[in-house]
């Protein structure tokens, strides 16, 4: 286990000061811990153990300067929530958003829905969304409480609508859940819970619900510590004695600037402009949704059911249908081609449902939705953390921005006040935006 690479990695990832101590007094462990640069002593051990070391790195840990001002950019979801934790903290935050309201962009949908999509393998992708969505739902039931309005809790089947999605159930289904997070469900049980006649079984997320975006943005916003600037446009970035200085425009072109300690950038895949973050892998990732005419048959849906795509139930007229995924299009124009591609994906969910729906004759030319742009970043791991002393970014939150923002925004709030973080190191350390990052992974 013992090896010189293993030693100066523990260097690598210590502050000046820290310390340790092993029963291990073997020589050339202690050589070892010498040559990556700790201080080493031998001293008396424990129970059977003669002799111990013990050691430190020489210096002191770096004393951080009580944050008290942040500037956030980007009012979507990941800066309101970023901005909610601080607030939460005492920190007094400078909410920018460039748009004349908060969720503008990607957080503005009329409803998104709270799901996260799962794999067996518990890498540290897999741990991050179990923990956001544990802390998504504990974080709304305060923020967005469930009123049927601005957030419903119905519940969300994942249909083994294909093979290959069959065979991600089968192996979820095969590890233990609490039956609150998941539990598989047959065909039968599958259209009983959500009212509509189903021909798969699937997976049964009693806590999954949709909610309204930009309402959850209000609510995470809502504070007396966070003063929003909509109608400002952040264009540049520049490190100064204090912290940092952020510079733009208003909406009548006035020139404007502010400092703080701390700045985090919320921007979607929008970043270019900020020279620090330019090499960030962020790629634009246009989506629409469709705005689907209940049927009285259709009303009988009471949950969320996601295949390929996903429909929620109506809100007495219209059903949320979703979404679109095209890479690198940054358009927002709303396209009947879309809509035909989002009706197609209703037949995966039930051909009765999409014929009861009248899908084949409604006109894709005249049908509403909403069209914006997801920020993905290769792995699907967003890039939340500090990129330089005091620069932070909660970016790259994909298809579940939802789910993940809050968590995120915690996580920063916590490594910014020098609290202990929310989430095992090695999860941190993946989530974390560092210079020069390029991730190999495919989304
Ligand atoms: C069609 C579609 C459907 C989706 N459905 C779901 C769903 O059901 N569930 C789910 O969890 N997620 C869903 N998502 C993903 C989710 O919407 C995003 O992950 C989330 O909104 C990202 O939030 P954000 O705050 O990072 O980005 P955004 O909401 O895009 O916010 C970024 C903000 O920064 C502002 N900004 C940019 N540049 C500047 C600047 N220079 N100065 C000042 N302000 C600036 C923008 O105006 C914008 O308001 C969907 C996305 C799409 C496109």
């Amino acid at each position: 286990m013992w090896t010189q690479s293993v030693f100066e990695k523990i260097v690598r990832i210590s502050q000046p000061g820290a310390s340790f101590a092993t029963y291990t007094c073997a020589g050339w462990v202690r050589r070892g811990l010498e040559q990556a640069g700790f201080q080493v002593s031998k001293s008396p051990g424990f129970g059977r153990k003669r002799e111990m070391l013990q050691g430190h790195l020489p210096g002191s840990p770096p004393v951080r300067a009580k944050v008290t001002k942040v500037i956030v950019i980007g009012g979507g979801v990941a800066g309101c929530a970023v901005a909610s934790a601080l607030a939460m903290r005492g920190v007094s935050v400078t909410l920018i958003e460039s748009a004349p309201a908060l969720a503008a962009a990607a957080s503005g949908n009329p409803r998104g829905i709270l799901h996260i999509r799962l794999s067996a393998g518990m890498d540290s992708l897999q741990r991050f969304l179990l923990a956001s969505y544990g802390h998504a739902l504990a974080l709304l039931d305060e923020k967005l409480p469930i009123d049927g309005i601005a957030r419903a809790e119905c519940g969300e089947l994942q249909l083994a609508f294909s093979a290959q999605e069959a065979k991600r159930i089968d192996r979820l289904a095969a590890l233990d859940w609490p039956a609150h997070v998941l539990r598989r469900v047959d065909a039968a049980e599958a259209s009983e819970l959500t009212g509509i006649e189903l021909a798969h079984g699937g997976l049964w997320f009693p806590a999954g619900g949709w909610l309204v975006p930009p309402q959850m943005c209000e609510a995470l916003a809502a504070s007396p510590a966070i003063v929003r600037r909509t109608g400002y446009r952040a264009e540049s970035l520049a490190a100064v004695e204090s912290g940092w200085r952020v510079e733009g425009k208003d909406e009548r072109q006035q020139a404007w600037s502010d400092e703080a300690q701390v700045v985090v950038v919320c921007t979607g895949y929008q970043v270019k402009s900020f020279a620090p973050l330019s090499h960030l892998p962020l790629t634009p990732v246009r989506g629409q949704i469709t705005m689907l005419p209940a049927t009285p048959h259709s009303e009988n849906l009471r949950t969320i059911v996601s295949a390929n795509g996903y429909l929620a139930p109506s809100d007495g007229e219209l059903h949320v249908l979703g979404a679109t995924h095209d890479f690198n299009d940054e358009a927002v124009d709303l396209r009947a081609s879309d809509h035909a591609e989002n009706l197609s994906k209703l037949a995966d969910i039930s051909p009765t449902l999409a014929k009861s729906m009248n899908i084949d004759s409604l006109d894709v030319e005249q049908l509403n939705g909403r069209a914006s742009v997801r920020a993905s970043v290769p792995g699907a791991m967003p890039l939340v953390g500090e990129l330089l002393p005091g620069l932070y970014t909660s970016l790259g939150h994909g298809t579940r921005g939802l789910i993940t923002a809050g968590l995120s925004g915690e996580l920063i709030a916590a490594i910014a006040c020098g609290q202990l973080l929310p989430l095992p190191l090695a999860v941190v350390n993946t989530l974390a935006p560092v210079p020069g990052l390029v991730r190999q992974v495919g989304d």
